[in-house]
């Protein structure tokens, strides 16, 4: 609360004393909070009501189309495709949200196993090649260790890598480059994912991982998406023990670089150094 001293005058403006004002800030700051966020569950709900929507035009006109008698079978590939392609992003969409409600409620289970963190990665970059190729992207990859082990959940671990690869692709305009480089840094197991795309501006960086937040509305309205991303990339880095940050000069074509640190693991008894040992 604030306490704010004033004159008081009568009503030819003589001045007849003082009186102290207390004004309840507290209360007031947390009313804009709230009206804060009811403006974004408002926004999110109206976003997700497009994200929804929109795959069902396409996937409805090539219903429309694979009804027809003379369809030729190139045609059909092509449509099928379509639909494919639509429902899939439902799926990831509805997905990210069902993920975000069990992180929320602590109901999200890990199955954390030895893993091998250059072999995800690699996995996780050959999921996201269509993507990255379909928007004309080149790929650098540098991980020189030979094998690099994490206590990891082998699915959400993929997710991790694969979301901050979406994000490159989608956040770069065509023909730009993306690069991932893993390494050992001390007790943790180091992965970065860097772009030369249109950056993050100072002001949204420090908020870039918060849930529903998206930076420039046309931008990020065109490449789909509802902010979920890297809330729920943050949420399942610190749910193995690690932590993630981004980086950006915010200048267009200057790029972003997101790092993740996992803390590191021995191998499996039966694979690597241990295996070596004798008996
Ligand atoms: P979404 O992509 O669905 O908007 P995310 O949580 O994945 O949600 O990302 C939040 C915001 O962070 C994006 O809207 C975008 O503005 C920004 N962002 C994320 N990754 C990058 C990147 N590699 N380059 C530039 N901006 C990015």
């Amino acid at each position: 609360a604030s306490v704010v001293i004033t004159a008081v005058r009568d009503h030819s403006g003589r001045h007849i004393g003082f009186a102290k004002v207390t004004r309840d800030l507290t209360e007031r700051r947390r009313i804009s909070v709230l009206e804060e966020e009811g403006r974004r569950v408002t926004t999110f709900l109206a976003m997700l009501g497009h994200e929804l929507r929109n795959p069902l035009a396409p996937i409805v006109s090539a219903l429309t189309i694979m009804e027809m008698e003379s369809i030729e079978s190139a045609t059909l590939r092509m449509t099928r495709d379509v639909i494919a392609r639509q429902v899939d992003q439902m799926r990831r969409l509805i997905d990210d949200l069902l993920d975000v409600g069990r992180i929320t409620s602590g109901k999200l289970r890990l199955d954390l196993v030895p893993l091998d963190l250059r072999e995800a990665t690699l996995e996780a970059i050959e999921a996201s090649e269509p993507l990255i190729r379909s928007r004309s992207h080149t790929l650098d990859v540098d991980i020189e260790c030979p094998e690099l082990w994490v206590r990891g959940d082998r699915t959400r671990v993929a997710q991790i890598i694969g979301n901050l690869l979406t994000n490159a692709a989608k956040y770069t305009p065509p023909g730009g480059r993306i690069a991932v480089r893993l390494d050992e840094a001390g007790l943790n197991a180091e992965l970065s994912v860097s772009d030369n795309g249109i950056g993050i501006p100072p002001k949204l960086l420090p908020q870039v991982f918060d849930l529903f937040v998206q930076g420039e509305q046309d931008v990020a309205r065109s490449q789909g998406g509802l902010g979920l991303g890297l809330s729920l990339v943050q949420q399942l880095v610190a749910l193995h023990g690690g932590d993630i940050a981004a980086y950006s000069s915010g200048h267009p074509g200057k790029g972003s670089e997101f790092i993740v640190r996992l803390p590191r693991t021995q191998p499996p008894a039966e694979t690597g150094a241990a295996a070596q040992k004798p008996p």
